[in-house]
């Protein structure tokens, strides 16, 4: 059995690999590390690798390993669903949050942010498949979306996040995260915008979204091995 070291830095290898053999693009490809039900050990033997970036799904769980691990300096993400009463402790305690589905959640984030702190990071969920099971803004809603948040002092919208419908093939897999791609570009064309991050790829779809263009991946089972249950 590999340990944990080695499967974050094949993971790492991995991602340099993809990056060069499927696109020219040369925007870099940065790996979220969902670290969800994972020790805050275990973050911290990533984190003297090199990690900085770790996402985390549920909050309270995602809290205590904060506190845990205060004493290092590590970008925290928010990743998972998100209900209204819990934009005031995600505005607080994370620097990015990539899985916004709802205008109502985008103002509150913005409202509770601390005036102390840099704006947050935001992408908006896109339901990319149109399934019914999952949350997200459609592809058409993007654009007042976008218009609505632009004023937004303590937001910074960055771009969209995606994860497609599970069980595809690989092409099918490449077509939903072009259409995630062809959205960033296409709101940046026609609200003069400078989106920057395409928040796809999970261990399951990695090649097929760097291929695509992701900009951030976010990988746990390749790097943890399957999870455990939340602690919390
Ligand atoms: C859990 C999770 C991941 C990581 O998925 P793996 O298949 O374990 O790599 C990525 N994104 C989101 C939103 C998740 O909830």
């Amino acid at each position: 059995m590999p340990s944990l070291s080695q499967r974050y830095l094949a993971q790492c290898d991995l991602i340099n690999r993809l990056q060069g053999e499927k696109r020219a693009s040369t925007a870099a490809v940065n790996l979220l590390a969902v670290s969800k039900t994972r020790p805050a050990e275990e973050i911290l033997a990533l984190y003297r690798l090199g990690q900085r970036d770790f996402g985390e799904n549920y909050l309270q769980e995602a809290i205590q390993k904060q506190q845990q691990l205060a004493h290092v300096d590590i970008n925290w993400h928010f990743i998972g669903p998100i209900q209204s009463n819990k934009t005031r402790d995600i505005a607080r305690y994370f620097s990015w949050v990539h899985s916004i589905d709802r205008l109502k959640i985008a103002q509150r984030l913005d409202q509770q942010r601390p005036s102390n702190l840099p704006p947050l990071n935001a992408c908006l969920q896109v339901n990319i498949d149109g399934e019914q099971s999952k949350s997200g803004f459609k592809l058409d809603e993007l654009g007042a979306a976008v218009e609505a948040l632009k004023g937004l002092n303590n937001l910074r919208i960055r771009g969209l996040m995606a994860i497609p419908q599970a069980g595809k093939s690989v092409n099918q897999q490449r077509a939903s995260f072009k259409k995630l791609a062809d959205a960033k570009n296409s709101l940046n064309d026609q609200f003069k915008l400078n989106l920057d991050t395409l928040s796809m790829g999970m261990s399951d779809d990695l090649s097929s979204a760097i291929a695509e263009g992701a900009t951030m991946v976010r990988i746990g089972t390749a790097i943890f091995g399957a999870r455990r249950k939340s602690t919390v």
